[in-house]
């Protein structure tokens, strides 16, 4: 029996799967703050493998909007910034997942865009606040179709990541440079976290990330993963 709600609830969000008919639906959305030693240093820290641990900031699944959308450039900010990532998704569950065991979560890959109101963010560093204002946002986790991962082949480890705008080249690294890995992440996520599937991990952005204004158009690649375009609009009415 069909429980009566008492409004319409909100559709499942869900993300298009190359070649396949199939949606991939969002359970939850981790994103690793800091991931790349060059992007860590442009925001001012250090980051030592040796001494510290990765840590995390969610963004809610509806905040997803898939590669080609319209943008509109969001409310109270004027600093509203692109971070390229590689996002992992996950097909299956797990807690206290080893290393090792981290490929088997695996469903596949996307191109994302982590886009951030960088001054609230930065306001809520300074009064240690969460920083749940700058990241977490309507239309603020950027998605392309996810690519399944073959089976039998290893974790995505390197490959080109690059973000232009209108064109011109703002971010150009490579997944090599990642501080942890993606069985890492996995690894260490499952020790907070019973992951599920449905879940997706934004691991993480390079150096180069910086200002877009409405008009620009972003256009992210991942290699072997595929790529994430995105127009920013006027601010919504
Ligand atoms: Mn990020």
């Amino acid at each position: 029996m069909t429980q009566r709600l008492c409004f319409a609830a909100q559709p499942a969000v869900t993300v298009t799967i190359q070649d396949s008919d199939a949606r991939f639906p969002v359970h939850r959305i981790f994103c690793v703050g800091r991931n790349y030693h060059a992007h860590a240093a442009e925001m001012g820290v250090t980051v030592d493998k040796a001494t510290t641990q990765p840590f995390y900031f969610n963004k809610h699944p509806s905040t997803i909007a898939e590669s080609g959308s319209d943008i509109a450039y969001p409310p109270e900010t004027s600093n509203y910034h692109f971070e390229m990532e590689l996002v992992v998704a996950l097909r299956a569950g797990g807690f206290g997942v080893s290393k090792a065991e981290a490929i088997d979560l695996v469903y596949g890959y996307a191109a994302g865009l982590d886009m951030t109101r960088r001054d609230l963010q930065q306001r809520a560093k300074d009064h240690a606040h969460p920083w749940d204002l700058g990241k977490d946002f309507e239309q603020a986790a950027i998605i392309s179709p996810l690519v399944i991962k073959p089976e039998g082949a290893p974790l995505l480890q390197q490959g080109a990541i690059a973000l232009s705008v209108n064109q011109s080249v703002k971010q150009s690294s490579n997944l090599s440079l990642m501080i942890w890995s993606v069985a890492e992440l996995i690894s260490d996520l499952s020790r907070y976290y019973r992951l599920l599937p449905g879940d997706l991990i934004y691991t993480g952005t390079p150096e180069g990330v910086g200002p877009v204004l409405p008009g620009d158009s972003l256009k992210g690649h991942i290699e072997g993963v595929g790529q994430v375009v995105a127009n920013i609009t006027a601010p919504a009415a």
